[in-house]
């Protein structure tokens, strides 16, 4: 049996055959031997053949850079044009575990990709959540009591790492956190540490949806704002603990948190933490750069998109790419254009060239490097746009909706909390199949009702009728008709033991994923507004990007067959 190996797969896939099945071939001839594989995930890595490296043309022209340019290139290898069989991933797609897989919303040919950019914060670079929530926390309290004039006890507050997930809403107005259906209705709701009852919920939000776009709401869409809602509910319980509901301007309070966390962040002191001690606060991923080269031997031009600036940029990806045998000699080497401080949402909009990086006056970069700049100034420069980019990133509007509205790139958003949810769904299976044959027993028990009901109005019809028909017929329907209240109470006893269990069940596997807010991704039975967001602005979706090792670099990524209710 061939070897797990991406390139391996990448130099035999054809177009469907009996003769073509990847797990009968074998690598092409010449291919490299794979850089080791991690234990936890099938090898990945041998090159191109020569052969195929020879095929390639390399069809995009790159501007001159506007800064820091250039050495010779890093030019990389063409790419076979062929496409794998179907036949072949479908069965190859079964043996990838599921935490490591990719997940398609809607359909991507990689072949069709040719410039690849990356996010940098929680998308290549994985931040350990709870030091590095705690550190947010932690900084921005001090400042409320330093800066602000809060009181001192505030210092005692201690974060709660599973208290808020990505796709709440902040409702600043009432001092509420919300949970939101796939209609954007009010699921759930806290006001400060305390859960609404549905009467208190009802109240504040009627069954009306709520309106993003209104300045009262704020969306939990990165992981970075997670210490901020936790220090924003927890000084509301603290300060009506002390003084009561009625003197808390819950506005004032959020714009405070708001205002000293964004202080943390832009006066360096919560980088300065973090680049101290790069070991604590970042998770590394050994098959990062790997999958980095990988992309770059299929032919990709690859960038890096982010907000932060270089010193924190360059920090943080020495770090996680320029460990280990066959590190780059510069990690921007592995790039064909790295921007910083590109001020996402806004880059997608602006037409502007990008300005140089002041740290690397007189440094010459094999990477076109620079500040700022657009989409459509990085656009020229790839020679490639539009649907020809896919873009890797974790923020839902700043970098997975605009990129993909604005400049119309695929898009694949890391979900870090994937490899959570998979696990508890995993572990609950049981529960998930008893709950599908409760539920049927319940769709079946409603049928039975409907019918005995039915069989319950015609017999009273015809007993009603004084059409002649036989006595003793007429006794039997009669009969009929009598037992009939005794079946219904006992479809009603049985439903209601039943909604009891799936109420249980349900609320069990709900605990799980989070005891106040239950799944990231669902709610009931519909998506949450996180899931719906993901649906509608992924392409695709997974918890890391070296999960993309696991498939060939020509994949066609496929959607799942959709079905609307009529059609089950
Ligand atoms: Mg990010």
């Amino acid at each position: 049996m061939a070897p797990e190996t991406w390139s391996a797969y990448n130099g035999v896939v054809t177009p469907d055959s009996p003769g073509n099945d990847p797990t009968t071939k074998k690598p092409p001839q010449g291919a490299p031997a794979s850089p080791a594989p991690s234990p936890a995930a099938p090898p990945a890595g041998a090159k191109s053949s020569p052969e195929e490296e020879a095929s390639q043309e390399s069809t995009i022209a790159v501007e001159s850079a506007p800064t820091h340019r250039k050495a010779p290139a890093h030019a990389p290898p063409p790419a076979p044009a062929r496409e794998p069989s179907a036949r072949a991933l479908r069965y190859r797609e079964h043996r990838i575990p599921r935490r490591h897989r990719v997940f398609v919303n809607r359909n991507l040919k990689m072949t069709a990709i040719r410039a690849i950019g990356f996010d940098l914060d929680h998308t290549l670079a994985h931040y350990d959540p709870v030091p590095v929530e705690e550190l947010g926390f932690d900084l921005t309290k001090r400042k409320l009591v330093e800066e602000k004039g809060y009181p001192k006890e505030v210092l005692d507050l201690k974060y709660d790492p599973e208290w808020v997930i990505r796709g709440l809403v902040v409702d600043k107005k009432r001092g509420n956190v919300l949970k939101m259906d796939y209609f954007n209705f009010v699921s759930r709701a806290y006001h400060g540490l305390t859960a609404l009852r549905s009467d208190e919920r009802g109240r504040a939000y009627r069954s009306d949806r709520i309106r993003l776009g209104h300045e009262n709401y704020v969306s939990v869409d990165t992981l970075f704002h997670l210490p901020e809602v936790y220090l924003y509910v927890s000084l509301i319980d603290f300060f009506e603990n002390r003084d009561g509901k009625k003197s808390l301007d819950y506005e004032a309070l959020y714009k405070d948190v708001r205002e000293m966390i964004d202080e943390a962040h832009r006066d360096g002191s919560l980088k300065s933490v973090i680049t101290g001690n790069l070991d604590r606060y970042i998770r590394l991923d050994s098959e990062v750069r790997t999958v980095l080269e990988e992309f770059r031997r299929a032919g990709k031009k690859l960038f890096l998109l982010t907000n932060s600036e270089w010193s924190y940029t360059d920090a943080l990806m020495r770090h996680i790419l320029m460990k280990g045998k066959r590190a780059p000699e510069h990690w921007t080497d592995l790039f064909n254009v790295v921007i910083v401080e590109a001020a996402k949402p806004q880059f997608f909009l602006s037409n502007d060239a990008p300005a140089p990086v002041a740290e690397l006056e007189g440094r010459t970069m094999s990477a076109t490097v620079g500040r700022g700049g657009s989409a459509t100034w990085l656009q020229r420069t790839l020679g490639s746009g539009g649907e020809h980019v896919l873009y890797f990133g974790d923020h839902t509007y700043g970098d997975i909706l605009q990129s993909k509205r604005v400049a119309n790139w695929r898009t694949a958003m890391i979900v870090p909390e994937l490899d959570r949810e998979i696990t508890v769904t995993a572990e609950h299976t049981k529960e998930f199949e008893r709950l599908a044959r409760l539920s049927s027993e319940r769709h079946q028990l409603e049928i039975d009702k409907a019918a005995i009901g039915r069989e319950l109005r015609r017999l009273t019809l015809i007993l009603s009728e004084q059409d002649g028909t036989d006595p003793v017929r007429r006794g039997e329907i009669a009969a009929r008709i009598q037992e009939i209240p005794d079946q219904i109470a006992s479809f009603e006893q049985r439903g209601s033991e039943l909604e009891h269990e799936i109420g249980q069940i349900r609320l069990k596997i709900d605990r799980a994923y989070n005891p106040r807010w239950g799944s990231l991704f669902r709610e009931g039975n519909e998506s949450s507004r996180f899931g719906h967001q993901l649906k509608d602005f992924a392409c695709v979706y997974t918890s890391r990007v070296s999960n993309f090792l696991h498939y060939p670099w020509n994949y066609y990524f496929q959607s799942p067959v959709g079905y609307m209710p009529h059609d089950i």
